[in-house]
């Protein structure tokens, strides 16, 4: 087999302080890989600006300049993670014959990257790096982030355990990827039903190397609740299921009250009407939350907007050929 393509795909968002490291990084990855003759010499690296407000470009354009290594995209606006890398990868393709996705901030062992390309070569369409040891995430992160995995399983989501977005992915796969055109996009869940040969790679999660968390509290939580509302219609059921549950319940107690009022051995019952008043409502309100959550979805896909907007385009001379306009 002829020496692969192979790009790496960063997506950036105010990333001016890894940047410089990150890109020496991989950039001495993919010389490394080539000198072994294991990838081609037209191998890069993409970095995707999601719409920084610091130097994030800035920074990419020179090292556009004097690194061959180095090619860029920049969005037109902060298009979100899961978009960001949706566009990287979606240009990559164009030109690549495997992919490699990973964040900038160097939590994730760069070094594995070549045992991904190994894997490749032995025949395997989707690597998936597996955080092995968190122990420098905070407890509260793993805590949460086991809940999710376990929460996502058991509504019958397919999911990899502690694995993130630091994968490979051949071209292939990226073309099949290609037709799920959903605009509430978790990459995750997408990945394990293309149902390709896959395999796994595990490594030791890192400290960020710089900079802050572009995930606070805020913005995990969303991201898991879209997670669960893109891949699983077990929620709504459920609230249903307790719909019904409860209706069966207020006539049983309509008829316990009826009894009651026939032998004359009515309470006042004050307590127990304003408490289930208040409990209906709250389930009713909960239902209706519930259910609009996933209308807004269905509102947010029928408009298919884009995911994203590409204002510039920074690409290798050879890449530049068959890029799509
Ligand atoms: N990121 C992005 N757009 C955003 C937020 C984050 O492209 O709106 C990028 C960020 O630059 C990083 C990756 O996504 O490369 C993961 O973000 P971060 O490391 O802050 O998340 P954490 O590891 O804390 O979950
Ligand atoms: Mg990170």
């Amino acid at each position: 087999m002829a020496n692969p393509i192979l790009t790496i795909v960063v997506p950036c968002y105010n990333e001016e302080e890894v940047l410089p490291e990150t890109v020496f990084r991989l950039s001495a990855i993919l010389d490394g890989m080539i000198a072994e003759a294991l990838i081609s010499a037209d191998s890069t690296m993409l970095l995707v600006d999601d719409g920084s407000k610091d130097a994030t470009w800035q920074l990419i354009d020179r090292f556009h300049e004097a690194n061959t290594f180095v090619t860029g995209l920049k969005l037109a606006r902060n298009a979100g993670h899961q978009s960001a890398l949706l566009a990287g990868l979606m240009q990559a393709k164009a030109y690549s014959d495997c992919v490699v996705s990973i964040d900038a901030d160097l939590q994730d062992d760069t070094d594995v990257i070549r045992e991904f390309v190994v894997k490749y070569r032995e025949g395997y369409d989707i690597v998936y790096g597996v955080r092995q040891d968190r122990s420098s995430d905070t407890l509260f992160k793993r805590a949460t982030a086991q809940g999710f995995y376990k929460l996502m399983t058991s509504l019958g989501v397919k999911i990899h355990y502690n694995h993130a977005d630091f994968r490979l992915m051949s071209k292939r796969t990226l073309d099949e990827m290609e037709r799920f055109q959903e605009v509430n996009l978790f990459l995750r869940g997408i990945v394990p039903l293309l149902g390709f040969p896959s395999t796994q790679v595990y490594y030791d999660r890192k400290e960020r190397f710089a900079g802050e968390s572009k995930y606070p509290l805020r913005k995990m939580l969303a991201f898991a609740f879209d997670g669960i509302t893109s891949f699983s219609v077990t929620p709504i059921r459920f609230v249903t299921v307790l719909g019904f549950l409860l209706f069966a319940l207020s006539v049983v107690a309509a008829i316990y009250a009826l009894i009651g009022k026939i032998v004359g051995a009515n309470v006042t019952g004050w307590t127990s009407l304003i408490l289930s008043v208040w409990f209906i409502g709250g389930v009713q309100l909960l239902a209706l939350g519930l259910i609009g959550e996933y209308i807004g979805k269905i509102y947010k896909e029928v408009k298919h907007r884009p995911k994203f907007v590409i204002e510039k385009r920074l690409l290798a001379p050879a890449a530049l050929e068959d890029a799509p306009a």
